[in-house]
């Protein structure tokens, strides 16, 4: 720390990714990347022409790719707003939405940069501990008069609410803002976006980053009222207007027109979660219901640390947390049928040692 840091940064404690290795020799499942390359129509997006055009700024009001979003959700473009990542939007979404006398709330295990961003723009916040079983119980956020944010599915559990306890938290807060980070929702949950026919008060944001191939190009938008999109892009427009480069948003275009191989991937994902799962589950692991590309899992006889560093020497990166409660377990992020089945191999001979 330099003598300059401002005071109010000094006791931030910043978000830590998971392990990116340069090297690739790993079978990666530590970052819920998608395991299979950019459909081909997205490979041939980017040609002479668009590459030439990078002497340009890109376009600051990002239409291209927000009217094929607003096309596939069935929303009017203006409900619409595009980041450079979904974690933008979300450090957008703490600035806007909230101060000292406007709190949010979220659950006590979930995506970490919630109490990031809290800390960063000095939000209060209040964090609500799971059941038991690590669910999160709605009842504690129904009425609670204070913003709130939830991952659904949540991470890192991969445990996915239903649609209508959702509408449940919207029905009964309406004059709180209602965020919901629909990053794995596409997984196998039902997405919340049709609800903003019905309630203003919902922000619900997603990325390309998982079930659209992309993490790499950087891109994530969230729906909402037009009312609170026009808020978004007032600090957007005010910190960065080209916060998206031009060729994301052509990648990201291409990669919204095909659906089949958005489907072909997903489902892939979907059917190779269920295998993996229960292939852990014979061999003695408790995994959480996961509607995510990850599962959460943990067994009896081996701690998660060490079965962490275990799999990391073969070779194989998971991510585990140090935290109670969630320190008995790891998050495997589904890869290939292939990788599945390394992974698999080198676990059971792990439990045999
Ligand atoms: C991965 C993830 C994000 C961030 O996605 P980007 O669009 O890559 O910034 C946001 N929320 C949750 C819950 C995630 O897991």
């Amino acid at each position: 720390m330099s003598r300059f840091l401002s005071r109010r940064f000094q006791e931030i404690e910043p978000y830590t990714p998971g392990e990116q290795p340069q090297d690739m020799q790993y079978i990666k499942l530590n970052t819920n990347e998608n395991p299979y390359a950019p459909s081909s129509k997205v490979l041939r997006a980017i040609n002479t022409e668009a590459l030439e055009n990078l002497r340009l700024y890109s376009d600051p009001e990002i239409k291209e790719l927000t009217s094929t979003i607003s096309e596939y959700y069935g929303v009017n473009p203006n409900q619409v707003f595009v980041g450079n990542g979904s974690d933008e939007i979300l450090a957008f979404a703490f600035q806007a939405f909230h101060d000292e006398k406007q709190e949010v709330c979220f659950p006590e295990i979930t995506y970490g940069f919630y109490q990031v961003f809290s800390e960063l723009y000095q939000v209060p916040n209040r964090k609500i501990p799971l059941t038991k079983e690590f669910q999160i119980n709605i009842e504690d956020y129904l009425g609670c008069k204070k913003n709130i944010i939830l991952a659904n599915p949540n991470a890192p559990t991969g445990i996915c609410l239903p649609l209508s306890d959702i509408e449940e938290i919207l029905k009964s807060n309406p004059e709180q803002l209602v965020m919901i980070d629909e990053a794995y929702i596409d997984f196998g949950g039902e997405s919340c976006i049709p609800l903003l026919k019905k309630y203003d008060n919902l922000l619900v944001i997603q990325t390309f980053s998982k079930s659209r191939n992309l993490a790499g190009a950087r891109i994530g938008f969230a729906v909402a009222s037009k009312e609170v999109i026009e808020d978004l892009n007032k600090i957007k427009f005010s910190f960065n207007p080209y916060n998206v480069n031009r060729l994301s948003m052509v990648l990201g275009k291409a990669a919204m027109e095909d659906e089949d191989y958005f489907r072909q991937c997903t489902n892939e994902i979907i059917h190779t979660r269920e295998k993996i799962s229960m292939g852990l589950k014979t061999l003695g692991f408790e995994v959480l219901p996961s509607k995510a590309n990850f599962i959460f899992a943990r067994h009896p006889q081996i701690k998660g640390c060490d079965y962490f560093k275990k799999l990391r020497e073969k070779g194989i990166l998971v991510r585990h947390w140090a935290d109670t409660p969630i320190t008995d377990f790891v998050r495997i992020t589904i890869g290939t049928y292939e990788q599945m089945t390394s992974f698999y191999q080198v676990t059971k001979q792990i439990l045999e040692r």
